[in-house]
């Protein structure tokens, strides 16, 4: 049965006819934008992939540099074989799927005609929503305002953690605990805060070697 997204503090700017029937099979999603760039952070820093931006999250880090993101409702509806279509023009067979929140949605559909594609399909998600697709890589980035779920934090391949003040420390601890002994670990400073917050992480991560930096690579190449 399809289900309809509704979201937002900006919603009582549209009418309720207006708000997305999102069919629970997954073969139309919200999708905000797609482009071919860099990985800029994170295990796959500097390798090429296809970015696929979905809209809808309700997490609401107050640090969010993609809020316009948050409202689903701006975002058309797209056929995920149109995106799996668009993701196979590019030199590189790989995707990472992003937010916004994708988990809010079942992405089994679309990872699967990635993957029949030769495709791989790589996820940055907050874990706030239970696991859907078929994945060749998670990044899980766990927010303070919304947990993640079990079974996400146990299937992740990477943990990335965002440091915005010196508490994140003991937070990322934390969540290091519900990963599994293979899981790559990140600190990776919030971009506002990064002249504040690196030269702890590099304190940070001599002192405990088990974690690696993370920076965010793209935006000082001035690269989407
Ligand atoms: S989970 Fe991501 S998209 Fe959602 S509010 Fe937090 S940073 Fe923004």
């Amino acid at each position: 049965m399809p289900f309809a997204f509704y979201l937002s503090p900006q919603k009582s700017n549209f009418a309720p006819n207006m708000a997305h029937v999102i069919p629970e099979d997954g073969t139309q999603l919200p999708l905000m934008e797609e482009f071919y760039t860099i990985q800029g952070e994170g295990f796959h820093t500097g390798k090429a992939a296809y970015f696929i931006r979905l809209g809808g999250c309700d997490v609401g880090c107050h640090w969010c540099d993609v809020k316009e993101s948050w409202n689903a409702e701006l975002h058309a509806l797209t056929h995920a074989d149109q995106i799996i279509e668009n993701a196979g023009k590019h030199p590189s067979k790989a995707v990472v799927v992003t937010g916004g929140e994708p988990l809010i949605y079942n992405l089994d559909y679309l990872t699967a005609g990635l993957q029949q594609n030769g495709i791989k399909t790589f996820i940055e998600t907050s874990g706030a929503y239970p696991l859907s697709g078929h994945w060749d890589w998670i990044c899980l980035s766990p927010k303070k305002f919304k947990a993640p779920t079990k079974n996400v934090a146990e299937h992740a391949d990477e943990l990335k953690v965002i440091i915005f003040n010196k508490s994140d420390f003991a937070f990322a601890e934390e969540n290091a605990k519900l990963v599994s002994p293979g899981c790559k670990l990140f600190l990776q400073p919030e971009w506002s805060k990064s002249k504040e917050m690196t030269p702890l992480i590099v304190d940070y991560v001599m002192n405990n070697p088990q974690w690696e930096i993370s920076l965010q690579t793209h935006k000082y190449l001035n690269i989407p």
